[in-house]
């Protein structure tokens, strides 16, 4: 398969190499170890070229788009180099969908969890019942030792009778002994649980805004739109990013950076309402699911935002310098237009690039 020219960089010879054999008239393996290292040269030099981080997402993606292994994502990447639009971490991340393996591999961790999560809930029920057939056991075997304790005192008592006696205390200290040590393993067991819940939770936070973060995002998407196909209903999603943010890290810092995101995500969960499921994508990027809205209603809603936010006058409070009109632009597109829910994505991200190439501070229906 040919690819076009800007995901074929041409990687120059380091010095002091030995000058390169004809790939075709060498030896098999020379020929694929010459094939390896020119794969990962191309696949180094995209990832500089475009700025994109180095995770195993992005190489795998990037390695099955370069070297045509995976017949989706080269065409994607041909399909992207035509358009001319930009090649950065959201437009990977819309290729996500051509990972069926990744997606079942974020699946079965959840239902690990879920599994996790069951087992404890049924320990820590058998635990309380345990514990509270043990506490019965105990009381009716404390009433049992003081009837026998009033016989075994009489003049007549038999030398067995307090034999047993013995035999029925010692039983009793080893129950309460147990039952002691039950209450502690269900307090333990509870607290695991609490602990696993928190984790769930926080696994499912952005830090920085307090947003729900991507990895929430993504399993909303499929909820949300299986359950949106379920009631014939619409559900809409859109991109979001901050115009030119990087002026504002440059003249004010990250720190102030930060902040100006924080504010921005707070606009955008102010005004949502509750039909709408706001999340930060990751950097200056948001997402929206727009519940029971087509995409011309959620460009109108979303279009309200952009007003209120374009509206804001936002100081930085450690200068008092303003920030200067902080604006967003997206693109919005239906998700139950297409039978699968990621493609959405990547229709909302090519109408968030019209956006932007159209003068920013916008919102582009696709
Ligand atoms: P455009 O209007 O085309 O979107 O311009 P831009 O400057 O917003 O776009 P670009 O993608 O070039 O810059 C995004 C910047 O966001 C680059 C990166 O350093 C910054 N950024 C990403 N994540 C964070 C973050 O968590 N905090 C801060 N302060 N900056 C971040
Ligand atoms: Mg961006
Ligand atoms: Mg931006």
């Amino acid at each position: 398969m040919n690819f076009p020219t800007r995901f074929l960089p041409r990687v120059p010879r380091p010095a002091g190499l030995p000058p390169r054999e004809n790939p075709a008239s060498g030896p098999a393996t020379t020929r694929a170890a010459e094939g390896r290292g020119a794969l990962l040269a191309r696949i180094a030099l995209f990832i500089e070229t475009h700025d994109l981080a180095v995770t195993a997402g992005n190489l795998a993606t990037i390695c099955g788009g370069l070297s045509g292994s995976h017949r989706e994502l080269a065409q994607a990447f041909a399909a992207r180099e035509i358009s001319g639009e930009p090649i950065d971490q959201r437009w990977l991340d819309t290729l996500g969908r051509f990972d069926p393996e990744g997606q079942s591999r974020i699946a079965g961790l959840e239902a690990l969890m879920d599994k996790l999560e069951y087992s404890l809930m049924r320990f820590a029920q058998t635990a309380r019942s345990a514990q509270s057939e043990t506490s019965d056991h105990r009381g009716a075997l404390g009433a049992q030792i003081e009837a026998m304790a009033e016989v075994a005192l009489a003049p007549d008592a038999a030398g067995e009778l307090a034999q047993v006696l013995d035999l029925s205390r010692a039983m009793l200290a080893r129950i309460e002994q147990v039952e002691a040590a039950m209450a502690r393993s269900q307090e333990e067991t509870e607290r695991l649980r609490e602990n696993l819940a928190k984790a769930r939770m926080e696994a499912d936070v952005d830090h920085l805004t307090g947003l729900p973060n991507r990895r929430a995002f993504e399993r909303r998407l499929v909820s949300a739109s299986l359950e949106a196909r379920a009631k014939g209903e619409s559900l809409s999603v859109a991109f979001c990013d901050v115009d030119r943010f990087k002026t504002i890290n440059d003249r004010h810092g990250h720190e102030a950076g930060d902040r100006v995101l924080c504010a921005v995500a707070a606009t955008l969960n102010e005004h949502a309402g509750n039909a709408c499921f706001v999340a930060r994508h990751g950097g200056e990027e948001f997402v929206l699911l727009f519940y029971g809205m087509d995409k011309q209603a959620a460009c109108v809603r979303l279009d309200a935002i952009r007003r209120a936010q374009a509206a804001r006058q936002l100081i930085n409070r450690d200068t008092g310098q303003p920030f200067g009109r902080v604006t967003f632009s997206a693109g919005v597109a239906e998700v139950t237009e297409d039978a699968d829910s990621r493609s959405a994505l990547g229709r909302a991200d090519a109408a968030l690039y019209r956006a932007k190439e159209a003068g920013r501070n916008r919102v582009v229906v696709g």
